[in-house]
């Protein structure tokens, strides 16, 4: 008889954000006549610029005559789009990536899951806590993780993020094998300077650990100070596989289109790991659709460029308004300056969920409780700068109206 992959089994409940939309429509439901502002899911709400559009039904004329039309593309992505990456998107960072080493995939979040399939089920894996909950689930499913105990998952490296640490993970005492790194951080908003990552990479050389990279924030830096890049970091091409998205840099959440870069130089045991991932996509995946490649080119031309800015300073105008509409109602926050979220502590002690569902019912305002992302994030909320500008404005004051 069938078996399943018991993995599957130990996972707990249903996903962070199904639960939100749960409780959500339930309060709908029950309150018809009540607006909720949704300040919870981190998804873009701005359209894709002009400039992506243009290149987008551009691409789509040319499926639609003989002679331009084409079929499946590149499993690893077209070399348009990967030799504009490379030009574009790390040579103004000095950084050298050869077109090989870029995966043009559907998401980070497909890549920051799929990328556990080229590595042994017996490694230890390392994630922060608090967490995007893919790193944690997928290896889960994997069987890396052990057996779920109710708040952790037995065979997980917790690094706790917090605020005695800045939410800077500190390097562990026992070694992982696998180290997962979000900076910008989802969900903290934590963002990490050069030398806190060099930490990191030279930790992983001498340890023989991979780190794996998630910069999916990187456009939403402001401060001159904070790598775009883990391969900014002298010796990262040794240690680190970087994954980056369109999805929250252009508004692609929808369309759907990522990178991830995999360095010739980083091997383990003799193996290039580049020729892993290559074959796993080769096998796994047939490529990113060519409208889609030809509107991520479109986002790195100059006036690409400029309507992609425009478009992350009005999330980051919002982001401003809540941190600092929160900060001056006397509510400790963090975040919201080279990222979209804002991490807020909740007042008197309240438990995550306990205050969630108080801003919904009393304020009409959907957050994410801190909890969601790991035992670390308990006591907190996350909130997003990516709703619209007027209704983030309304938040906030329905917000400081209920904790005064
Ligand atoms: N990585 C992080 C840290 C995220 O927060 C998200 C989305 O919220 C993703 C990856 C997913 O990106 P994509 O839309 O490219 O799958």
């Amino acid at each position: 008889m069938l078996t399943v992959n018991e993995n599957y089994l130990k996972l707990p409940g249903s996903y962070l954000f199904s639960e939100i939309a749960k409780r959500v429509s339930a309060f709908k439901a029950e309150n018809p006549d009540k607006s909720v502002i949704p300040l919870s899911i981190g998804d873009t709400t701005r359209p894709l610029s002009p400039t992506v559009i243009a290149a987008m039904h551009k691409a789509v004329d040319e499926m639609g005559q003989l002679g331009s039309y084409r079929g499946y593309g590149p499993e690893q992505g077209y070399a348009f789009l990967r030799e504009t990456i490379r030009d574009k998107a790390y040579k103004p960072l000095g950084v050298d990536i050869a077109v090989d080493e870029i995966f043009i995939s559907d998401g980070a979040k497909s890549d920051c899951g799929n990328i556990g399939d080229i590595f042994g089920k017996d490694n230890v894996v390392a994630i922060c806590d608090p967490v995007y909950p893919v790193y944690v689930d997928t290896n889960a499913m994997a069987g890396r993780a052990g057996d779920y105990d109710g708040t952790r998952w037995t065979d997980l490296l917790y690094l706790p993020c917090n605020e005695a640490n800045g939410f800077m993970p500190e390097l562990p005492v026992r070694t992982p094998d696998i180290i997962y790194l979000c900076f910008p951080n989802n969900p903290t908003g934590a963002s990490a300077t050069k030398p806190q990552l060099k930490l990191w990479v030279d930790y992983a050389l001498k340890n023989g650990a991979v780190i794996l990279f998630d910069a999916a924030y990187e456009a939403y830096i402001s401060e001159d100070n904070i790598p775009h890049s883990i391969y900014e970091i002298e010796g990262a091409r040794e240690c680190a596989i970087e994954f980056r998205s369109f999805s929250k840099t252009a508004g692609f959440t929808g369309t759907r289109c990522a990178y991830t870069v995999v360095p010739m130089d980083l091997k383990f045991g003799g193996v290039q790991i580049n020729k892993l991932w290559n074959r796993r996509q080769c096998t796994k995946f047939n490529g990113v659709p060519y409208v889609i490649q030809r509107a991520a080119e479109a986002v790195y031309t100059e006036q690409g460029m400029r309507e992609t800015r425009e478009i992350i300073d009005y999330y980051m105008n919002n982001a401003r308004v809540i941190r600092s509409g929160l900060k001056n109602a006397g509510l400790t926050v963090y975040g919201g300056i080279n990222s979209p979220y804002i991490w807020v502590k909740t007042p008197d002690g309240a438990d995550s969920w306990g205050f969630f569902d108080r801003l919904l019912k009393e304020a009409g305002v959907a957050v994410t409780p801190g909890a969601g992302f790991g035992p670390e994030g308990e006591g907190f909320i996350r909130l997003t700068g990516f709703g619209d500008a007027e209704q983030t404005k309304q938040a906030v004051e329905r917000v400081i109206k209920v904790i005064k």
